[in-house]
């Protein structure tokens, strides 16, 4: 959920918001830190190799040295198939159960064709992340070695041949060595500066299409000469015309087997949308949608171009909606004045009046395609991105539940037995995990966010400059501790008894599910926002003693303590963002953004555990093992819609040979059957 704050130019005008998805918020790129040691270890040996290679090669005879180094190189771009096994079961497959027998007869039937239509958002989301992509992919499913499939397996989560958890490092030889910039939504031999000079002779209309979401831009080479090639922008219903076609038909197909009315009209809109690449009145629709099945289908995110961040990539997300914790979650909105006007900052920099909160969604994910099924799993997004609609409706935002205890499951209990101590370990809990991730998202709409310095009206932003994503990250994180603090405290005053729990065990679980997620995104590494923001919070409350270290290297938290701590960094957070202190954030972060000796050791003794989860409910119908997995569930709930023909765009994937660890339930004690 990119670092920074999103900004597209294609509108003026536009204002910027913060990506609520992604690497931004809870998924960055990772890079453990222990295998930065042990690669490390690897470049030696091959440098010995090299010297060793080239000492025989003076001796024998120089073509031959030249023959090995040269081989050896290739061998070391090109990860063998351990190498991708190691790479790929830092996915770990995980199940997500979603019970859709409450959906209506034609709900269900409506869900058959949106997801053959999400398939086809796969066919158009690899054309757009790079030229050769389909054409690869293509190659590698008729390659039936093990390493082929290895290939096969890890290009499909990925969606490509680079490996995001990698610096986007190639792991297929005969690629680009990184993932190109801008994706296949330029030319790739197109510089910044031709995009820059083009811009500029073009009319303001031509400028917004230029830097628009939903056109590719190509060299039109007009007479065919190098030199009096021009850039052109093509719109999308023109570039991938025969898939949208194809997708627009299957939306067109569900609309009519629906009955809510919600639904039917965001489908027959954005199949409009598709064929006419107009997405407003779809966008809209989008906001006005209020169905059981949650559909989010289209063109959306611009992080994978990199160059600009102007061009949306194809994505799909189909949910269940859970109208209970939905519930829940916009009786927290309602408080959101009632918190800042109580910020631990000078009164006077508080929001005496905010805007309306963006209405959150809590839905299960049924399935997810292109964009939104690459790499790491989105856990919650918040759209549209279109200003014009967003100055209208607003925008919404959806956290994806299961998404979420999957990766709690999965992920963030393994650290968890690795980091807290026995004692610790039974507070870790889902609802505190989730609760706190929904509490962060809210908390970005808090604190000061237009400022005067010296007199000068600006935002954090301008004033931090490289900083502000850093900060506003943690500063969404630490209020959004402070907030649950002071709804647990008011919880009888404000009304929320039954939707926050609120005793002193629910205090204690809050604070000790943090300390461990925080070494979650930790893992994540310090090259981004999330990572230097959650170090700062990380190192701050250890020299508050908000929590400490026993004996056998495992922590545990002090509630009075990590309170106090808390109020005392979100004050200077926020007084930093008020007073648009430069100095102040710079100095937080040289001082407290950095891995200390024993943050070090604790990150170093995560490894092997999982970075993240491959979902693999979405991928029923598709390889034999799955779907076997898939027709359990259908024999649990024989409602539930698994009959999903295979798409052409899914292909078999190898089931990994490590076994999968299952828990049913997740119970405080369980950690003691699997340390
Ligand atoms: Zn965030």
């Amino acid at each position: 959920m990119g670092g920074g704050w999103r900004g597209h130019g294609s509108i003026p005008g536009r204002t910027r918001r913060p990506p609520l998805r992604k690497r931004s918020c809870y998924d960055s790129i990772f890079i453990q830190l222990g295998d930065e040691i042990l690669q490390l270890g690897v470049d030696r040996m091959r440098l010995c190799g090299y010297f060793v290679v080239v000492l025989i090669g003076v001796l024998v005879s120089i073509p031959v040295t030249a023959q090995r180094s040269k081989a050896r190189k290739s061998r070391a771009a090109a990860p063998g198939q351990a190498e991708i096994e190691r790479m790929t079961a830092r996915f770990a497959p995980t199940q997500l159960r979603v019970d859709i027998s409450r959906l209506s007869a034609g709900d269900r039937q409506a869900l058959a064709k949106i997801i053959e239509a999400a398939r086809i958002l796969n066919d158009i989301f690899m054309k757009q992340y790079w030229s050769g992509d389909t054409a690869l992919y293509a190659r590698l499913q008729k390659d039936s070695s093990a390493l082929g499939k290895a290939r096969l397996h890890y290009f499909w989560i990925n969606k490509g041949p680079w490996s995001p958890l990698d610096e986007f490092k190639a792991f297929v030889p005969g690629v680009p060595a990184r993932k190109p910039e801008g994706a296949n939504f330029y030319p790739v031999d197109m510089t910044k500066q031709q995009f820059g000079s083009w811009l500029a002779s073009l009319t303001p209309e031509q400028q917004a299409a230029a830097k628009g979401f939903f056109t590719v831009i190509r060299w039109n080479s007009g007479n065919g000469s190098s030199a009096q090639r021009e850039l052109t922008a093509i719109p999308y219903n023109q570039e991938y015309k025969d898939d949208l076609t194809r997708a627009a038909g299957l939306l067109k197909e569900a609309a009519d087997l629906t009955e809510n009315a919600s639904l039917k009209k965001f489908l027959s809109s954005r199949a409009d949308a598709f064929l006419s690449n107009d997405y407003y009145d779809s966008d809209i629709a989008w906001m006005d949608l209020d169905a059981p099945l949650d559909v989010t289908i289209g063109p959306y995110e611009v992080y994978n171009d990199e160059l600009f961040n102007y061009k949306a990539a194809f994505e799909a997300f189909i949910n269940l909606r859970d109208d209970a914790e939905t519930k829940k979650f916009s009786v927290l909105a309602n408080h959101l004045q009632e918190i800042e006007n109580n910020l631990p900052i000078d009164p006077q920099y508080r929001n005496p009046k905010l805007g309306a909160a963006a209405p959150t969604v809590v839905v299960d994910e049924i399935f997810s395609s292109g964009d939104g099924d690459h790499g790491v799993a989105t856990a919650a997004y918040n759209l549209p991105n279109d200003d014009r609609v967003v100055q209208q409706k607003g925008s919404k935002r959806v956290m994806l539940r299961n998404i979420q205890e999957a990766k709690f499951r999965t992920v963030l209990l393994p650290i968890a037995r690795r980091t807290l101590s026995k004692h610790a370990m039974v507070d870790v809990n889902f609802e505190s995990f989730f609760t706190h991730i929904v509490a962060h998202e809210l908390m970005h709409g808090l604190g000061p966010h237009q400022i005067k310095v010296q007199g000068r009206d600006t935002t954090p932003r301008e004033e931090l400059k490289e900083l502000y994503s850093g900060i506003e990250e943690a500063k969404a994180d630490v209020t959004g501790l402070f907030a649950l603090d002071y709804m647990m405290e008011h919880a009888k005053e404000m009304g929320l008894t039954r939707v926050l729990p609120s005793d002193e065990a629910a205090q204690r679980q809050l604070y000790t599910t943090y300390l461990a997620s925080m070494f979650r995104s930790l893992r994540f590494g310090l090259t981004d926002a999330h990572g230097k923001g959650m170090a700062i919070q990380f190192n701050y409350l250890l020299d508050k003693d908000a929590f400490t270290q026993n004996p056998d290297r495992t922590f545990a938290v002090n509630v009075e303590k990590f309170k106090q701590g808390v109020r005392e960094l979100d004050h200077d957070l926020l007084t930093i963002e008020a007073e648009g202190d430069y100095a102040g954030a710079k100095k937080l972060q040289d001082e407290l953004g950095v891995v200390r000796p024993v943050l070090r050791s604790a990150l170093d003794n995560l490894q092997g555990i999982p970075t993240d989860i491959e979902p693999t409910s979405g991928a029923a119908g598709c390889c034999p093992e799955i779907k076997k997995k898939a027709e359990v569930e259908v024999q649990a709930h024989p409602q539930v819609v698994m009959t999903v023909k295979p798409g052409p765009s899914l292909q078999w994937r190898p089931w990994p040979r490590q076994p999968v660890p299952e828990r049913a339930r997740l119970r405080h004690y369980e950690w003691a059957a699997h340390t």
